[in-house]
């Protein structure tokens, strides 16, 4: 189902936000949102393109950045893919994100990147284990590409998928199927069914493909990550919410976040196996509430996120900063569409340190801090003496 996020339309004026959806919700609420209404919303930010590179019906996909394209799903016209991923292409790699309902759906992003790239691709992203991001995964195993997902991911597609493959599913769908018989009224009656169709849907996919796992787990404990593509890197960063496997997938100089299943855009989140609290801090401190806004100069709107707004990681906090308070932040990109500036106080801070090794010595030298300050105060003296030479 399509589920892009206008973010003009309140949610974060700053980020590009591409969700996806789950195949339960969209069931429920394809006749509620009108898919156009929904493309018209992404059409007015000025770096999405206006024609899509490809559009089979089920499935669009369309540049939103530089060298960064979303792939958006129509699950009124196809079940090839539903949910939304896309990929990130940068000069040396690309990185590619979901695997989809089906291997056909993996095949569909794959031909789309084959399409306008011939780098070799880094690796493939699962933001969480549900089927419609993952049941795809063995079409990337067949093609070499590395397979990257939440190290819980893959026992989790066993307990959920593997597990359940040529088993009787009768037994799961009686509960559903009695719901139907004692709906009330006719709108529970609708939304019983729906459900019922959702999950029969659901084993349907399950039972008709082979379930591919992550082959590169990726400890929580060590995310974030930086996958570097060339000139472009794609942060990859974990938060609770959606499921207990939830990735996101980043790009800092363009300002553009693949947020998998964490956004929802238009109707109810999927929640059966979330985490509600977390996820509610996810979407304040990861998304709406992720810097600090500025202005630069004579009033040029600019932006600080989080993650730079200092180099110690204790100090990222935006609460400390004041409004109206003056900070020395580095431009590291500037938005044509928006003229807006994105800023950093952490490049700023490690160009700093990095001007000072050049000058006082080498970070690789061994040198220790007394070493350097005390060639700097050797360096003053003599500078001092100098002028006064
Ligand atoms: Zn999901």
């Amino acid at each position: 189902m399509s589920a892009s996020r206008d973010f003009k339309g309140g949610f974060s004026r700053r980020n590009f936000l591409i969700s996806s959806s789950c195949f339960g919700a969209a069931m429920a609420t394809v006749r509620l949102f009108p898919l156009p209404a929904l493309a018209e919303n992404v059409l007015q930010d000025k770096r999405v393109a206006a024609q899509p590179l490809i559009d089979k019906g089920f499935a669009a996909v369309r540049q939103v950045g530089t060298g960064i394209y979303a792939t958006i799903s129509d699950v009124t016209k196809g079940f090839t893919t539903v949910c939304n991923g896309g990929f990130i292409i940068g000069r040396e790699a690309s990185l590619l994100i979901e695997g989809y309902s089906g291997p056909s759906g993996a095949s569909f992003q794959y031909d789309a990147l084959r399409s306008v790239s011939q780098l070799p691709v880094r690796a493939a992203l699962d933001t969480h284990y549900h089927f419609d991001h993952s049941m795809g995964n063995t079409y990337y195993g067949a093609h070499e590409i590395p397979i990257f997902a939440h190290a819980k991911t893959p026992p989790l597609m066993i307990e959920k998928y593997a597990n359940l493959q040529g088993q009787d599913k009768a037994p799961i769908l009686a509960p559903l199927e009695k719901r139907v018989q004692d709906a009330r009224d006719e709108t529970e009656r609708q939304h019983a069914i729906s459900d019922l169709n959702a999950y029969k849907k659901i084993f349907a996919v399950i039972d008709k493909y082979m379930v591919g796992l992550p082959d590169h787990p990726l400890d929580p404990s060590k995310l974030p990550m930086t996958l570097d593509l060339g000139g472009t890197s794609a942060v990859i960063e974990t938060y609770p919410g959606h499921t207990p496997t939830d990735i996101m997938v980043r790009v800092p100089e363009q300002n553009i976040v693949f947020t998998g299943d964490l956004l929802f855009n238009g109707w109810y989140p999927v929640a059966f196996d979330a985490n509600i609290s977390g996820w509610s801090d996810t979407r304040s401190l990861a998304i709406t509430d992720g810097g600090i806004e500025v202005q630069v100069g004579d009033g040029m709107p600019g932006f600080i996120r989080k993650s730079d707004l200092s180099r110690d990681r204790s100090e990222q906090r935006p609460d400390r900063f004041a409004v109206g308070e003056k900070v020395d932040a580095k431009v590291t990109a500037v938005d044509k569409a928006t003229r807006k500036l994105s800023l950093s106080i952490k490049a700023r801070e490690v160009e700093e340190e990095k001007k000072a090794m050049a000058e006082y010595g080498s970070s690789d030298s061994g040198a220790s801090l007394g070493d350097i300050l005390g060639a700097a105060l050797k360096k003053k003296t003599k500078d001092d003496d100098d002028s006064e030479g």
